[in-house]
């Protein structure tokens, strides 16, 4: 048991030191690159690319125009005083949905095609599950004139059918996979499939903080601008605060805005996945709060299975936190108990959504209203706290969904 804390006390204190992964890829026991040898090559190139593309000035420049000019960065840090009022808290907002194309899908969009660009790629390739890592993929290619290639399950171009035009218009090819469950899994799949054929000229832009090493070092790199930005704004408007709550799907918006607060370690951190419609398999996507340790993708880290190890379907209200895996920095942090996980259920979300569409005029995307929940939750039980949330990104692409569901009356009673 001792010994068990320190050596989690020595993995968090590598991490903050940056010394995580470590040269193969591991963030502690989590991570690495578990991939067939015909893609090893494809994945030394990558991390070659992220090793001296990435920190070089030019690179660094050139991203940063982008981020300011095209992505709209720095976002804002809104103040939501009629919900802490309701809350009992000090409520404030990291707006990751006012960043283009309406989530911090961008920031990693953005960079991986600038690097895909700057490793002389001919050809991007990305996967989508709902629809907005798509869109963002499309959209920056579309910026930096590289042809781009979307694998999408055919279940989700039925079901995400506005993302799909969004992509066409942005002049991506939209690919349907039938294969496999025929959804965000199986697009994984493919575009790796695609990858390996051709790992000179195709870049595959990853869409999470997941797969094999580098790319859950590279998409966290490029999400950590959420963190830095928001804690030089929670400074600049009188402190840092006591909690910060993100959702987590595949963890990388909350990995984003979780790293600039690690080393602070009296601020609590809350990743909120989501609960679903109940407990049982298949209902839920809460890969860290239900899940076992195991291999997907291309990394070792927390996940849904049976116990014939066959992966789960997962469900929730949120197309965006639908997946069976999550991020292999998050199994660590979980591990050492940085960061506590959480869930929050579709109706929780719901109501959340509702309250802060009446609170604070924003429209949250499903997913954000999960942060938005447990936030609550956590308020309720820890009165007159300064609490951050990440607002991932904007509710309009779930407006179809909503439509199915009554205004719910949760934010009327918390104020009567
Ligand atoms: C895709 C998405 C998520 C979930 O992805 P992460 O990698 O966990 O951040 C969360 N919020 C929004 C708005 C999304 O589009």
């Amino acid at each position: 048991m001792h010994e068990d804390a320190s050596e989690h006390e020595a993995l968090l204190d590598a991490l903050i030191a940056g010394k995580l992964p470590d040269e193969r890829g591991r963030f502690g026991p989590f991570g690495g690159q578990y991939v067939p040898e015909t893609l090893m090559t494809a994945v030394n190139r990558l991390s070659e690319g992220v090793r001296d593309v990435l920190p070089s000035a030019d690179f660094r420049q050139r991203l940063e125009a982008e981020l300011k000019t095209w992505v709209g960065r720095p976002t804002a840090l809104t103040h939501a005083p009629r919900l802490g009022e309701r809350w009992d808290a000090d409520v404030w907002f990291k707006r990751e949905d006012l960043a283009h194309t309406g989530a911090h899908k961008i920031n990693n969009g953005i960079g991986q095609a600038l690097l895909a660009q700057a490793l002389g790629a001919k050809r991007v390739v990305a996967e989508t599950g709902a629809g907005q890592h798509g869109v963002a993929a499309a959209a920056a290619c579309a910026r930096l004139g590289l042809p781009c290639v979307v694998y999408m399950g055919e279940v989700d171009v039925e079901r995400q059918a506005p993302n799909v035009d969004r992509m066409g218009r942005l002049g991506a090819e939209v690919v349907a996979v039938t294969s496999g469950d025929r959804t965000l899994r199986a697009a994984i799949d493919e575009a790796i499939r695609d990858w390996v054929s051709d790992p000179e000229g195709t870049y595959y832009l990853i869409g999470s903080a997941i797969g094999p090493h580098p790319y859950p070092l590279l998409v966290r790199e490029l999400q950590a601008v959420i963190g830095r930005e928001a804690r030089a704004q929670m400074l600049a408007a009188g402190g840092l605060p006591d909690a910060v709550f993100a959702c987590v799907g595949g963890g990388s918006n909350a990995i984003g805005i979780f790293h600039a607060f690690l080393a602070d370690r009296d601020i609590a951190l809350f990743g909120i996945e989501a609960g679903g419609c109940g407990s049982a398999l298949g209902q839920h996507s809460a890969t860290i709060a239900a899940g076992r340790p195991g291999v997907l993708h291309g990394n070792y880290s927390m996940l849904l299975y049976d116990d014939d190890g066959q992966i789960q379907e997962t469900h929730s209200v949120s197309a965006g936190l639908d997946y069976p895996g999550v991020g292999p920095e998050h199994s660590l942090l979980k591990l050492v108990g940085r960061v506590d996980y959480e869930t929050a259920s579709d109706a929780e979300a719901l109501a959340a959504l509702d309250e802060c569409c009446e609170a604070e005029g924003i429209l949250p995307a499903l997913e954000s209203a999960h942060a938005l929940a447990g936030a609550k939750r956590w308020a309720a039980n820890n009165p007159g706290r300064r609490i951050l949330i990440g607002m991932s990104g904007r509710g309009d692409k779930d407006m179809p969904i909503l439509s199915r569901y009554p205004r719910s009356e949760a934010g009327v009673d918390v104020a009567a």
